[in-house]
């Protein structure tokens, strides 16, 4: 049976959705052909309309994207730079990645999980296991979790509820606990989204690693990934379910990355018209080489250079819009697109199922692919604060119940600010009063100082009120937000 069949008869053709339609091969190409040989002037306009924060059309972002001049191409990053700020500030939201499993069914020829990779071990966590890997992200600090499974039988839908309720489960004195947990697992039907929305996750995240057909059909030749439709409509689905919050990516180096910015960019267009609310998230992966994968060589390289352009165009054409990059990415890197756009990041990650309890990092054999930033959170975090930036570890939207547009709809008038910046500082507070050392408080208490004498400048009133909350903290308080 092939898998065009399997879905056809689990679901027939109900799965196709008008997102099918609206991301195509050949509307993608024409509109970078469209926006070949850029003006200066057309990009200082385009430069201009972004920093008015309402971003900017797929065109646009693709003559930025094919902007050759050093000099305009350093002034759209200044303009991303600014809109960051403006938005987010010098904030960044810290989680980690925990892997329950790394059986897969699919294929994909970059991934170590693949099924075809026999130099691998395989492993699924039970609920025990479960428990001991989230006590030791708990006792690093951690408050939020993004959840990953390879796609199998054995780590079906039932498995994946029943490892999100018992991570939730998992309280450590001192109180550590995870406040929110998101979830990157193969795309379901409807019926089943319903279901893993009951799991009170966060964000439902899925990439659709190479937005151009025919690369996608080389790169995925078997198992349910090989339907690219099926995968593209997942969204669709995880909305109709009730999921509003919503994540999705490529991974770069798979294709031209201009065609998968534009392929990003319209699937984020498609999602505000359908639903009213564009993704919570884009993740910005770069392809790592793995063990045991056919791909000797990353298929389109994108150059520090290009990463940090379409790190820029992306912020600038879907401002509201959270960006996330992974520990895939060097120290430095890291450091120099915080500024360009990104919002949020992994720390202290591991690939493997049941790393962070063994604290191991050189399980390659049962790695997905390799990370490049392996340092301890709380250095992490020291470095952070050093650049000037805060580390959050909030999770009160979500809890508040302001998720999808309600979110959107108060951060559109600059809410973001009020409600985020406050709240950063109060889990910052949170997480150096229990898990800080010596040296990431020293930096810590130099930043929040910071903070707060420019929240004193912005809005004098609700300084006090955190100043108050900040001396409860001290005193062993937990949980503060607003
Ligand atoms: N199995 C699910 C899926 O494919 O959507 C979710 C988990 S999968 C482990 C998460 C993501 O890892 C994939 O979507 C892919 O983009 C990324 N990934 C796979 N191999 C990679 C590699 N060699 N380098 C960087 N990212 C990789
Ligand atoms: Fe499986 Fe996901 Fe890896 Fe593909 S990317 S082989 S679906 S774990």
């Amino acid at each position: 049976m092939t898998q065009i069949n399997y879905f056809k008869e689990e679901f027939g053709d109900d799965y196709r959705t008008e997102v099918c339609d609206y991301i195509t091969d050949a509307k993608v190409e024409s509109i970078l052909a469209a926006a070949k040989e850029p003006k200066p002037a057309e990009v200082k306009r385009i430069i201009d309309k972004a920093l008015e924060l309402n971003g900017i059309s797929p065109v646009e972002a693709a003559t930025l994207l094919q902007v050759e001049s050093k000099e305009l191409i350093a002034e759209f990053l200044e303009a991303a730079r600014k809109v960051k700020e403006e938005i987010y500030g010098k904030r960044l939201v810290i989680f980690a990645p925990l892997y329950f499993a790394n059986q897969c069914i699919n294929d994909c020829l970059y991934c170590g999980f693949r099924k075809d990779n026999h130099q691998i071990d395989r492993k699924k966590l039970s609920q025990a296991e479960i428990r001991k890997e989230v006590a030791a992200l708990e006792k690093e600090g951690h408050k939020r979790l993004l959840v990953l499974t390879g796609e199998a039988p054995n780590t079906d839908l039932d498995y994946v509820v029943e490892s999100i309720k018992t991570a939730y489960d998992v309280q450590t004195e001192n109180g550590g606990e995870i406040r929110r947990i998101n979830a990157e697992i193969a795309p379901l039907g409807t019926e089943d989204f319903k279901k893993l929305k009951e799991s009170e996750i966060g964000t439902y995240t899925c990439f659709q690693e190479t937005y151009n057909r025919k690369q996608y059909a080389k790169l995925h030749p078997s198992g349910p990934k090989s339907n690219y439709e099926w995968r593209l409509s997942v969204m669709d689905r995880a909305q109709e379910a009730g999921i509003d919050d919503v994540g999705i990516g490529a991974l770069f180096g798979l294709y031209d990355y201009k065609f998968d910015v534009i392929g990003m960019l319209l699937h984020a267009e498609y999602l505000d018209k359908k639903w009213g609310v564009g993704p919570h998230t884009v993740s910005v992966p770069r392809l790592n080489p793995a063990m045991g994968t056919p791909l000797d060589e990353v298929p389109y390289p994108v150059s520090d250079a290009d990463f940090r352009k379409l790190v820029a165009v992306l912020r600038l054409a879907i401002p509201y819009t959270g960006m996330i990059l992974s520990t895939r990415e060097t120290t430095e890197m890291r450091n120099e697109l915080f500024e360009h756009g990104v919002s949020q990041i992994s720390a202290g990650s591991r690939t493997t199922p049941g790393g962070y309890e063994k604290k191991d990092n050189d399980q390659e054999e049962l790695a997905q692919f390799s990370l490049h930033d392996l340092r301890p959170i709380d250095e992490i975090i020291t470095g952070i604060a050093k650049e000037g930036y805060i580390p959050s570890f909030c999770t009160a939207c979500y809890r508040l119940g302001r998720t999808g547009k309600d979110f959107m709809d108060l951060a559109k008038p600059g809410k973001i600010q009020e409600f985020c910046r406050p709240n950063a500082m109060l889990t910052f507070k949170e997480y150096l009063e229990d898990y800080g050392t010596e040296t990431s408080r020293k930096y810590g208490k130099k930043c929040l100082k910071e903070m707060m004498e420019k929240l004193e400048k912005d809005n004098p009133k609700l300084a006090a009120s955190i100043a108050t909350k900040l001396a409860a903290i001290a005193e062993g308080e937990h949980d503060l937000y607003l």
